[in-house]
């Protein structure tokens, strides 16, 4: 068996067993096999051993990798994202999980619109106020939704964190019990258009705490990739 097939069987094997210690099953939980910096031939290795959802965080990256993936592979957008370029990927991704400013939903919007279509977005939340991060403070999340809840053509659909990079990943746990925390005060609300379906946290150091902490979707790179090559 490939190395990368090995990484998946095992992850699927440790996100099984923390979906049950949360009282949910292995197929409540989305598996984002993250692949920035990863070749094509080295991707689809990882799709033939059963990933359909794979995540970059970069839009040029996309746009080179778009044409050589099956069609049925659903991308996600988990990186920063400018607003000149949404452009070009509201046709390609299926989530958007780093909306962080009234501006860029606008444009989601906007260029939703464009296309007929209803963009899915997450809002991105900086848990520990990290100075080098991107995302809105919990407090900032309310009111961003009350200012995007009418927008049309796109469709909050929950929160998005990258946790601070920790040694031991059960230093993370309180901040994944706030984030979910937040989305089950938001969900109490039962604001039109707004759904906190999905919690996207937990990646390779952290996944089985932040599942355990009720993730929906784990995005995993080095865990099934092995460490990136920047050059
Ligand atoms: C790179 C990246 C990941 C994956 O990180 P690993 O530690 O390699 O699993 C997850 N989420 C985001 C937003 C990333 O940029």
């Amino acid at each position: 068996m490939s190395q990368i097939k090995n990484n998946i069987e095992e992850i699927k094997r440790k996100i099984d067993i923390a979906a049950k210690k949360s009282g949910r099953k292995y197929e409540d939980i989305t598996l984002i096999a993250v692949t920035k910096t990863v070749d094509v031939p080295r991707i689809k290795e990882a799709l033939s051993s059963g990933i359909c959802h794979i995540g970059e965080n970069k839009v040029q990256e996309i746009m080179r990798k778009y044409e050589h993936i099956d069609t049925n592979i659903h991308w996600h957008l988990i990186g920063h994202l400018q607003t000149n370029k949404v452009k070009y990927i509201i046709d390609k991704v299926d989530l958007i999980h780093s909306v962080d400013s009234e501006r860029l939903a606008y444009k989601i919007n906007e260029q939703a619109a464009k296309k007929g279509k209803i963009m899915d977005i997450l809002l991105q939340v900086n848990v520990a106020k990290e100075k080098t991060k991107f995302g809105l403070f919990m407090e900032e999340v309310e009111p961003l939704i009350d200012k995007v809840k009418n927008l049309e053509n796109i469709r909050v659909k929950g929160l998005m964190t990258i946790a601070p990079y920790v040694e031991n990943p059960e230093e993370n746990r309180t901040h994944f019990r706030n984030l979910k925390q937040l989305s089950v005060d938001i969900s109490k609300r039962n604001i039109d258009n707004i759904s906190m379906e999905i919690l996207s946290m937990g990646m390779t150091n952290d996944y089985e705490v932040a599942i355990e902490e009720g993730a929906t979707m784990v995005r995993i790179g080095t865990g099934i990739f092995g460490e990136r090559n920047y050059n």
